[in-house]
C-alpha cells in the first residue's frame, strides 16, 4: 500500500517550507502588528491571533497562497473521470445541496449567481439544474477549463477584481464555497464583491470553523501527540475564522451578517490511501469509517450545541455558514 504522501494529487501544496518561501502580514482586519503564535505548520508557516482584534490568521504564510490549488488539467480530469461520465458523484454534492438549499430560504427567486472559486464547477452545475443562471471565477486555468468543457458553463479564468465592470451590479448571489479563508487581504476582497452584486444582493460563504481547529488542536497536544500538519492546512489558510470574527470581518467589508450557523462536515474521500492516486468521488465510509464517524458524531453534538445557544457556533462544529447583505 502506498504511503499517504506518495499519491499524486492535482495542487502544488509541500510539507515544508523555508524562511524565504514565506512572508509575515499584519492583520487582514484591523492592521495591526501585534499577535500571538497559536501553532506553527510546514516548519516556517505559523498560525497567530490579533491581540487587538482577537482574528487568527496566518503569519508567515506563502508568498502566493491562492495558487496552491490550481494544478494541471490532466491530473484533475482523471481524478474526476467517473462524475464527467455522470456514473459517479462528486463527494461534496451533500454539502453543495445544502448550501444552495440554505440560499434559496431567503432568496427563492432564483435569479443570477456568481460563484466565487467555482473549481470544477460542481456547485454552479448543481445550481443550473435548479433554475439559477450562473457564472463562474475561476483562476485555476486547468480548473476554470474543466468547468467549461465538462459543464458548458460560462467562467471567467480570473480573480474577481479582473472580471469586466460589465458584470458589475449584475448578480443576485455571490457564493464563496471553502474560499474566503484562502483571500489575503478580505476587506479589499468585499470591496470588490459589492460591485457585482445588485443593491441589497446576498452573499453566502461557508469557511473552515477556528473554534474547531483549536480544539482539534489541544486534543492532539492533550494526547502528546505533534498535531497532524493538517490542523490548519495554513500553506493555503490565509484566515481563520469564528462565529465573531467573521461577522467583524464582513461588516468592516461593507455587509450585514443575517445568519452564522454550520453545516455537514465534508466527508474527503480517502482513495490515495489505497490505490495511489486521489479521485474526487466519495470513498466508502468503511474505509475510514473512525474519521467517518467521527465528523459525524462531532456534528450531531454541534448541532444540539447551536440550539442551545441561537446564533453561536461553537468548537464542535467543522465550519461556518453565512448569509449577509451588501449594505446599500
Ligand atoms: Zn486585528
Amino acid at each position: 500500500m502506498p504511503a499517504a504522501a506518495d499519491y499524486t494529487r492535482g495542487g502544488t501544496q509541500k510539507t515544508v517550507y523555508s524562511d524565504a518561501e514565506v512572508v509575515a502580514v499584519r492583520c487582514p482586519l484591523c492592521n495591526a502588528d501585534d499577535c500571538d503564535r497559536l501553532s506553527t505548520e510546514y516548519q516556517s508557516v505559523a498560525i497567530v491571533r490579533c491581540r487587538v482584534c482577537a482574528l487568527i490568521y496566518t503569519s508567515p504564510r506563502i508568498r502566493a497562497p491562492a495558487e496552491v490549488y490550481w494544478g494541471e488539467y490532466e491530473t484533475f480530469l482523471e481524478e474526476a473521470r467517473l462524475i464527467f461520465d455522470g456514473s459517479a458523484q462528486h463527494h461534496r454534492e451533500p454539502n453543495y445541496r445544502e448550501e444552495l438549499d440554505m440560499i434559496e430560504s431567503v432568496s427563492p427567486g432564483r435569479g443570477r449567481l456568481l460563484d466565487v472559486g467555482c473549481n470544477m464547477g460542481v456547485l454552479l452545475r448543481d445550481a443550473r439544474a435548479r433554475g439559477w443562471t450562473t457564472v463562474g471565477v475561476e483562476p485555476s486555468v486547468a480548473l476554470a477549463r474543466i468547468a467549461t468543457e465538462q459543464f458548458g458553463l460560462v467562467v471567467h479564468n480570473c480573480f474577481l477584481d479582473q472580471v469586466s465592470p460589465s458584470e458589475h451590479a449584475s448578480f443576485d448571489v455571490m457564493a464563496l464555497s471553502d474560499v474566503f479563508e484562502h483571500i489575503p487581504d478580505p476587506l479589499a476582497f468585499l470591496a470588490t464583491a459589492r460591485r457585482f452584486l445588485k443593491p441589497g444582493g446576498l452573499l453566502y460563504l461557508k469557511s473552515p470553523n477556528a473554534r474547531w481547529n483549536l480544539l482539534k488542536q489541544r486534543m492532539a497536544g492533550s494526547l502528546r501527540r505533534t498535531p497532524e500538519a493538517g490542523v490548519w492546512d495554513s500553506y493555503e489558510r490565509v484566515v481563520h475564522y469564528t462565529d465573531t470574527t467573521i461577522v467583524a470581518m464582513l461588516a468592516a467589508g461593507g455587509f450585514e451578517t443575517m445568519s452564522v450557523t454550520s453545516g455537514k462536515p465534508v466527508q474527503s474521500p480517502v482513495w490515495h490511501r489505497y490505490v495511489g492516486h486521489y479521485y474526487q468521488y466519495p470513498s466508502p465510509w468503511f474505509l475510514d469509517w473512525r474519521q467517518h464517524l467521527g465528523r459525524r458524531f462531532f456534528y450531531e453534538l454541534a448541532r444540539m450545541e447551536s440550539r442551545a445557544r441561537p446564533g453561536r457556533v461553537g468548537p464542535l462544529a467543522p465550519n461556518l455558514m453565512v448569509l449577509a447583505r451588501a449594505r446599500g
